[in-house]
């Protein structure tokens, strides 16, 4: 069994994204500036956004943290995004999900400029993944893909059991397992609530990607020895051997499945990373299409 390392990887891929800014800083050129939305205090949220910035300041983007009352309007924030649309100083922007209940997502992610969507979340980026075309593709999906193409793993006519189809995660990935190119041309199965013999088909399956936040939900008999395993879940479970009294865990149960698997992510250590260098590719591709086009 070997790791898929996201901490190693992440910071590979950071190490490459520092040493491209600082070439364009050295011709004169101002550094990439990612900006972040955060609608009230959620301190998961809070959490998040915090690590994302703090990623910027390490490969040498400018940042900006936006942060709003809880009780700001569905308007304002449009006004504001509208602001964002146009401010020529910033490449890229995300806003932090979850949003306050009064506020509707979809119509605040529609508003974002699809050249500025680093999350990958806006409908025309999610329709160019569909067809294949460049685009956005939303940062943990673009993670795991970073760490198939790093590891060398094989996808081309494997059998891959997507576990969750949130918009996100599960579908992205399981489309773009699907495309005839690599990463891909392999045979998804999107796996969800209402699918039936979910367990054979995942003990059948050469790559799970799981993301359905349930903790410890796929275990050792669910797995096919030799599988690769892809586990994107980030569940906190109580354990009282802790100080803090909890301990971070994904969806796959980690210490049973491992020693079957020829590959596996843990939790933490592994797709969690991978989403925030994916964020910082996507917001030098943005800066980089920008400079271009001059
Ligand atoms: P959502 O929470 O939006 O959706 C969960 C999906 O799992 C749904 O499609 C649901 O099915 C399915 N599901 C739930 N229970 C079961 C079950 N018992 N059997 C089969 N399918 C089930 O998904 P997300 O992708 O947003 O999040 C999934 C997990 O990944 C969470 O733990 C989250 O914290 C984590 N995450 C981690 C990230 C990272 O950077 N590592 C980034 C994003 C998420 P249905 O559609 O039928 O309801």
């Amino acid at each position: 069994m070997q790791l898929l390392d996201g901490k190693l990887i992440s910071k590979e891929i950071k190490k490459e994204i520092a040493a491209e800014v600082e070439s364009y800083k050295s011709k004169g050129l101002r550094a990439p500036n990612l900006a972040a939305v955060l609608v009230g205090e959620d301190p998961a949220s809070q959490y998040y956004v915090k690590s994302k910035l703090k990623s910027c300041e390490q490969v040498g983007f400018d940042s900006n943290n936006i942060i709003l009352e809880s009780s700001t309007s569905e308007e304002d924030l449009l006004i504001l995004i509208d602001k964002l649309n146009k401010d020529e100083g910033i490449d890229g922007y995300i806003i932090q999900l979850p949003l306050p209940d009064h506020i509707n997502s979809d119509k605040v992610l529609q508003a974002v400029a699809p050249k500025k969507d680093v999350d990958g979340f806006h409908p025309e980026n999610l329709g160019k993944l569909v067809l294949g075309l460049d685009t956005f593709v939303p940062a943990t999906p673009l993670g795991i893909l970073e760490l198939i193409k790093r590891y060398d793993i094989p996808t081309a006519s494997k059998n891959v059991c997507v576990l969750g189809r949130s918009n996100i995660v599960g579908k992205p990935i399981s489309i773009i397992l699907s495309q005839k190119a690599y990463p891909g041309n392999a045979t998804v199965t999107l796996l969800h609530s209402k699918s039936k013999d979910l367990e054979a088909k995942l003990a059948e399956a050469d790559i799970i990607v799981a993301a359905i936040g349930k903790p410890l939900f796929v275990k050792e008999n669910m797995v096919k020895k030799g599988a690769v395993v892809i586990d994107v879940g980030i569940n906190r479970i109580e354990d009282k051997t802790r100080k803090n009294g909890y301990r971070m865990v994904g969806d796959v149960d980690f210490d049973n499945v491992a020693p079957k698997c020829s590959y596996i992510t843990p939790v933490p250590g592994g797709v969690g990373l991978m989403t925030v260098s994916s964020l910082l590719m996507n917001t030098l591709k943005a800066y980089k299409r920008k400079y271009e086009r001059k």
